[in-house]
């Protein structure tokens, strides 16, 4: 461990001293632990915490013990844990193929090198149908975009650019971008199946690195009824060097569709010329994994039945497959060990101050996030403990990686959570920003997404910066080096003392929101608003 910050730990408790506040804080110590727990749990023995695994296993009952020592009682069905079915896929590349037809000509596709083939339940063995170019592929009725009215699409594979129109807002194209919405979209229109194509502006990874893990099993919960692209026969996604085979012959090339994207203007819609015709081998396994719950009752007899749900995932993604050479192990440190161990220390504090809330508080370390969100969906749909649930401070991959002078939060101006995290952040002196790049769709990609889509409100963060700044320069860094590598492991320079900040303003927020007089309300005008149903859980 790199800790940079011993200076600024200090400065920040002079501040808090300074400003008249009672610091028992000791941002330093707190940490270490905080830092012991991230130890643990991105340790190379468990594996890189895949669904399924023993290491996941092991993190499991790591963090069941650390809640009974912070006097958590158990939430789950089996003691502290919930058991959420899951089913395993397993592409078998070697007996797959994707073909394209045009004209009586055959060109094959090389998998991992052009595309990237997809598995889910509903694949097909064989498919052999005509593809249609339908632009962002969405379908936005608030907005009046229908992406999927012309060319018909019934029987064909819809191939779509990911992204979406410039003058649609953040929230409504990052909702229907998702794979549900956009799949229910598609399916509504007759498709029986989808070709991603990406945009090289907005790839978060090259190539290379999306392609090298394709290999690893996909999942989805054993549930159907909470699966997702049920009728999806078949799903790919294109490199964008070899998007152009796609297009050959085609009125309109890649590059200007390309152009046409970069520049905000309407893209074009038409059959390709050619045909598409694909095998897809694959394996189904069961998989048995758990989420955690741990609850701390409330004591306002009126508002106990009440939950704050404080949630962070606990898997990652395994090991890569033995073809790699070197490490192999994805630690996932800052994915999620620190938001786990961040759960964890903001348990221990509030039994420490022995804090009493009116509202009782979940504790909920889930599985499979990095499959879909798939534990916190299983246990928005099936809660554990039985109420009313009121709202989801979700943690994950904060990135601790320097002081914490401001703090990004998605979902700050959808609900009355972001009031209460601006109110907090005033008193800790940090600056609260809205998320800085809603194209990125960071809302909807963690599992605070699974509560909203329920109706509960919910909020995630990020260490913020300025834009030019050395810390803007750290984090797109790591974004393009560590994010979903092995590299996200142990020995990576991390702002310990930032992060027990953070977890001091979490905990804050958690009891501000667990005894405020009512319950955290959607913003009259915020899009999300739309999920809450009358029969709440
Ligand atoms: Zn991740």
């Amino acid at each position: 461990v790199i800790t940079k910050a011993r200076g600024v730990a200090a400065a920040a408790a002079f501040t808090l001293l300074a400003a008249g506040l009672s610091v028992a804080e000791n941002y330093e110590a707190a940490g270490r632990k905080w830092w012991a727990h991230v130890q643990f749990l991105a340790g190379d023995n468990l594996q890189g915490r895949a669904p399924g695994s023993s290491g996941f296993d092991l993190a499991a009952d790591y963090v069941a013990g650390q809640f009974q020592r912070a006097g958590l009682r158990p939430g789950g069905i089996e003691n502290y844990f919930q058991p959420v079915k899951l089913t395993q896929i397993t592409l078998d590349e070697s007996n797959s193929s994707i073909q394209l037809v045009q004209s009586g000509k055959t060109t094959d596709v090389k998998l991992g090198d052009d595309a990237i083939l997809g598995v889910n339940p509903s694949s097909s063995p064989t498919i052999d149908a005509p593809l249609v170019f339908v632009g962002y592929g969405l379908s936005i009725p608030e907005a009046n975009w229908n992406d999927l009215t012309s060319p018909a699409l019934k029987g064909a594979i819809a191939v779509y650019l990911r992204g979406g129109p410039s003058h649609i807002s953040g929230n409504l194209r990052s909702h229907y971008s998702s794979t549900g919405e956009r799949w229910k979209a598609m399916k509504a229109a007759g498709a029986i199946g989808m070709i991603a194509l990406l945009n090289p502006k907005d790839m978060e990874m090259s190539w290379q690195r999306i392609s090298a893990s394709r290999l690893t099993p996909r999942m989805v919960l054993a549930d159907p009824a909470l699966q997702e692209t049920t009728g999806e026969e078949f799903t790919a996604a294109w490199n964008p060097d070899r998007s152009q085979t796609l297009f050959d012959g085609a009125q309109h090339n890649f590059a200007e569709i390309l152009a046409d994207a970069n520049q905000g203007k309407a893209l074009p819609h038409f059959a390709l010329p050619a045909r598409l015709n694909a095998k897809t081998s694959f394996k189904e396994e069961p998989v048995l994994s758990k989420n955690v719950v741990g609850i701390r009752w409330g004591t306002d007899p009126k508002l106990s039945h009440e939950f704050v749900v404080l949630s962070a995932h606990l898997d990652h993604l395994g090991e890569a497959p033995v073809t790699k050479a070197g490490d192999r192990i994805y630690n996932g440190a800052m994915d999620n060990a620190s938001g786990i161990a961040s759960l964890i220390e903001i348990a221990g504090e509030l039994r420490h101050k022995k804090v009493q809330t009116k509202r009782s508080l979940i504790f909920l370390a889930v599985t499979a996030e990095e499959k879909g969100e798939l534990g916190s969906k299983y246990y928005a749909n099936h809660p554990s403990v039985e109420g009313r649930y009121v709202a989801d401070i979700n943690m994950d991959m904060y990135l601790p990686l320097f002081p914490l002078k401001y703090l990004e939060v998605q979902g700050l101006n959808e609900s009355t959570l972001g009031d209460d995290i601006r109110a907090v952040c005033q008193a800790a002196r940090v600056e609260v920003q809205p998320d800085q790049e809603p194209n990125k769709n960071l809302f909807i990609r963690s599992d605070q997404y699974s509560f909203v889509k329920e109706g509960v409100p919910g909020l995630a963060f990020k260490f913020g910066y300025l834009p030019g700044s050395p810390q803007e320069k750290v984090s797109k860094d790591w974004f393009s080096q560590r994010y979903h590598n092995v590299t996200d492991d142990l020995n990576q320079p991390v702002d310990a003392s930032a992060a027990a900040r953070f977890d001091d303003i979490l905990t804050t927020l958690t009891i501000k929101v667990a005894n405020a007089p009512e319950p955290p309300a959607w913003k009259p005008d915020s899009f999300f608003r739309r999920f809450v149903r009358a029969s709440a859980h």
